[in-house]
């Protein structure tokens, strides 16, 4: 018999979990999520795990509660770890209470693990304090899913009021506040899907809430605030000031890569698009790269040219009788990236170029002697020849070894389109292109990591609009910071 957990996943944004939730997560036999639950946790989920679909929005067959319900019971008594993993907190109009009761009475064991309310949530992110020394020291979480339910009178007093679901109603709702005292001056605001890079915040009065809503087009889900705690988000709102808010941006990096990229994003306001093009994979053969490892002592230079090199190399090296003791020569790292790699593994690094291309590496290798000199290349099946021909010209004996390939990820769903697209790689832009049609992609403004890969762009057809300075990913993330600002 295995045991429920009842997840709070936070409203939205996918930093927001705890990490009691995402530990459960990262172990789950099976997930139940809903629409609230934020797409981008599933993907924490073991590639193994059940992921079911509950939620009332989506399915073909909405599941009941009572069907949600059962599903839980069933799911524990196959699976060990059963993660339910509901938007916001579970115990806030999240019906986690139910599920709770329904496990108790099925004497299935739980745990419940709180999350960022949306309530929290939108506070942070629109930038309204629920509570503030100088101005309230109450607040309340309404629903407002049956205004005639609740009690307004006694409410409309309340000095900081939350409505979940109360977006259709909100003009009733308004009508009932002013009705129980409170001046149709007093603020009020909107937010939708709060915390997310498409946050929407709708501010007004008491008095036009529901016409500003209406004008705005405001959708649910979205919760709102009222009180006089909506005035400072006028200083308080950072999160929509972020330098790339609301942009969507497509990353085309190998998922295993693509992690910080897209994590980096989300932290200047930007959406993530994960679409990539790549996937990196074993070399077709490993045995040059074994016979390298064999004899890594008599090597005088380590060169590498990406951070997949660093870590496929030491990885054979794992499974080879050596370790790190057999490096003896001198190691070269083409950009930071490649650099830290590295230095995870604790050896530092002797050359690492101002530039950071082939040719920046050639260059910074200038004032050291190659003649005579065995060089060790373990790098993509495909990769450029100009450094190993370059060291070849100046006297060294080179091995080029392939420690990894890059292949076509495999295609996924539709291609979804953004206001930018960035190329962190040649391969990259060869496989999107193959797969999308340059015309598709001609739609979105093209970021580019450096020289090389705006090349290939160029050859492909695509226009480029910006190219970091710094060939890093950091350097690509200012690139786009500066293009937004200046548009
Ligand atoms: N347990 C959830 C609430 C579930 S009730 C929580 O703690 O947040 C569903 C309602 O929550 C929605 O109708 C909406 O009013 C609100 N809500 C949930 N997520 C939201 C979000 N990201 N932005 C704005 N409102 C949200």
């Amino acid at each position: 018999m295995g045991k429920v957990y009842l997840v709070g996943a936070g409203p939205g944004d996918p930093g927001l979990i705890t990490l009691r939730g995402l530990d459960l997560l990262r172990r789950a036999d099976v997930v139940l999520y809903d629409n609230l639950a934020t797409p981008a946790l599933l993907s924490e989920a073991p590639d193994s795990a059940q992921k079911l679909y509950v939620g009332k929005k989506r399915a073909r067959h909405a599941y009941s509660q009572d069907a949600i319900n059962s599903l839980l019971v069933e799911s524990a008594r196959k699976s060990d770890v059963v993660v339910r993993l509901k938007g916001g907190d579970p115990f806030v109009f999240g019906r986690g209470g139910e599920e709770g009761e329904a496990l108790a009475e099925a004497g299935v064991e739980f745990e419940v693990v709180p999350g960022v309310s949306s309530a929290m949530g939108a506070a942070a992110y629109a930038g309204i304090p629920l509570t503030h020394r100088d101005h309230v020291s109450a607040v309340t979480f309404v629903t407002g899913h049956e205004v005639d339910r609740i009690d307004w009178d006694r409410l409309g007093h309340a000095e900081t009021l939350v409505v979940f679901m109360g977006l259709t109603t909100a003009g009733e709702i308004a009508r009932r506040v002013i009705a129980a005292g409170r001046p149709a001056s007093t603020p009020a605001a909107a937010v939708r899907w709060a915390t997310r890079p498409d946050q929407r915040t709708v501010v007004a009065t008491l008095g036009d809430l529901e016409a500003r809503v209406r004008d705005e087009g405001l959708k649910p889900p979205a919760l709102i605030v009222i009180g006089d705690v909506v005035r400072l988000r006028d200083t308080l709102d950072w999160y929509e000031r972020l330098p790339l808010f609301g942009r969507r941006v497509v990353v085309t990096r190998a998922s295993a890569q693509a992690a910080d990229l897209c994590e980096s994003l989300r932290r200047l306001g930007a959406e993530p698009v994960e679409a990539p093009a790549i996937e990196i994979v074993a070399p077709l053969d490993f045995a040059p790269l074994d016979r390298a490892i064999e004899r890594l002592h008599e090597y005088d230079w380590l060169f590498f040219t990406s951070r997949n090199g660093v870590e496929r190399f030491l990885a054979r090296l794992d499974q080879s009788p050596r370790d790190l003791r057999a490096v003896q020569g001198k190691l070269a790292a083409i950009g930071p990236a490649t650099a830290d790699a590295l230095r995870a593994a604790h050896l530092s690094v002797d050359v690492l170029p101002e530039e950071f291309v082939a040719e920046g590496l050639i260059d910074a290798l200038a004032e050291h002697p190659m003649d005579g000199k065995r060089v060790l290349l373990p790098r993509a099946a495909e990769a450029r020849e100009l450094l190993p021909e370059t060291l070849r010209e100046r006297g060294a004996t080179v091995d080029v070894v392939p420690a990894y390939r890059t292949i076509p990820a495999p295609s996924e769903a539709e291609f979804q389109a953004g206001d930018w697209i960035t190329f962190t790689s040649s391969s990259t832009v060869r496989n999107t292109v193959e797969r999308h049609g340059a015309e598709t992609l001609a739609r979105m403004d093209v970021a580019s990591i450096g020289p090389v890969t705006s090349q290939t762009a160029r050859e492909h057809g695509l226009t480029v609009a910006v190219e970091a300075a710094e060939h890093t990913v950091d350097g690509l993330l200012e690139a786009l910071v500066t293009a937004t600002a200046a548009s």
